[in-house]
């Protein structure tokens, strides 16, 4: 697709093009990565952040947030959880926190892999190469950072103190290191025009990333972006179908926030082009703590209802849950595999 195509189809106006788009998606997706829904187990260990990103909840300058940092023991009892709840694959995300060194993420990751064989997948943000090499010796599979936008001056705006350049090196030396990489973006952000949004679209293909994670930008009160309109379901609907289109067979969730803005927003997205779920296994007593966004839902669920609640979804839209480890399926990962 054209970025001019992609544009006309996020302005579309005609209700049966975009139904039309969005049962295409999801044909997509049947075809390049079946009917199976991927489990990943997401456990927030740390909502310290030394960032300030503007849209964030997590941002060093909100002092109304009860910070937390879990200790490696309170992540291995987490993980033993996720385990006995039948998940192969675990997400450890965190904000920027400088109080975990390298090593100690090395540890308890040694420790994650040795006793649960997991396929670990970490989302800590920006480090150096060296960190990230050290990081695939201890057996970390795959990496999330999302770039939220590819317009460089709305990012500027946005991630005060993190460099557009940066971020997309990040991204580069994670391929060039073997990771299975993802990346996202944030639909609906003040200040985004349709324009940078099919840029976005089209990074993905361009960057051919291995998971893609998009959602709305939902305004937090304790930000700087407090009363701003936020991003609408109809939008990130269109940018989840435009995005499984072009890039084919990523892994896509279909995130808590497509789920905050619209109570079927994850089914919807399911049924449009998303094909994994991210079932939250931090300890209840902190994750209502980790607010990048108000009002998120699943804070307050026992993990052992929480995977009993995804799986109906699942089922109840006539799929079945992934029983494999659900790596990438990009040809380009194998080949950054086997040369790494
Ligand atoms: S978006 Fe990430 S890096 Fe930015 S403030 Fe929030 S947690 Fe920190």
């Amino acid at each position: 697709m054209t970025k001019g195509e992609i544009i006309d189809l996020l302005k579309e106006k005609d209700e049966a093009v975009i139904e039309n788009l969005l049962r295409y998606a999801d044909q997509v997706r049947k075809e390049y990565v079946g009917d199976a829904v991927h489990l990943r187990g997401l456990i927030e260990f740390s909502n310290y952040c030394r960032r300030d990103c503007l849209y964030c909840g997590l941002r060093r300058s909100n002092s109304n947030v009860v910070r937390y940092r879990m200790t490696i023991f309170e992540i291995i009892a987490a993980v033993f959880e996720a385990k006995d709840l039948g998940f192969q694959t675990i997400v450890l995300q965190s904000g920027e926190d400088p109080a975990y060194t390298i090593e100690d993420i090395y540890a308890f990751v040694r420790r994650i892999k040795s006793e649960f064989g997991f396929a670990v997948t970490l989302c800590i943000g920006e480090r150096t190469y060296e960190d990230y090499a050290r990081l695939k010796e201890a057996g970390v599979d795959r990496y999330l950072l999302r770039f939220e936008t590819t317009d460089p001056l709305l990012f500027r705006k946005l991630k005060p103190d993190s460099l557009y350049v940066k971020r997309f090196q990040c991204l580069d030396w994670l391929k060039e290191l073997g990771y299975q990489v993802g990346s996202g973006n944030m639909v609906g952000l003040p200040g985004q025009s349709l324009e940078s949004l099919a840029d976005d679209i089209l990074k993905f293909k361009e960057l051919d990333m291995d998971m893609i994670g998009l959602g709305p930008f939902i305004s937090h009160p304790d930000t700087p972006l407090q009363g701003s309109a936020n991003g609408t379901i109809d939008m990130v609907l269109r940018v989840t179908a435009l995005t499984r289109i072009v890039t084919k067979n990523a892994h896509m969730p279909a995130t808590t926030a497509t789920g905050t803005i619209d109570p079927e927003g994850r089914q919807k997205a399911l049924q449009c082009g998303a094909n994994v779920l991210m079932p939250n296994l931090t300890p209840r007593k902190y994750r209502r703590h980790y607010l990048i966004y108000p009002d998120k839902i699943c804070t307050d669920e026992d993990p052992r209802k929480c995977r009993f609640c995804v799986e109906s979804m699942i089922t109840g839209l006539g799929k079945t849950v992934s029983r494999d480890a659900g790596h990438s399926l990009k040809s380009s990962f194998q080949q950054r595999k086997s040369s790494s």
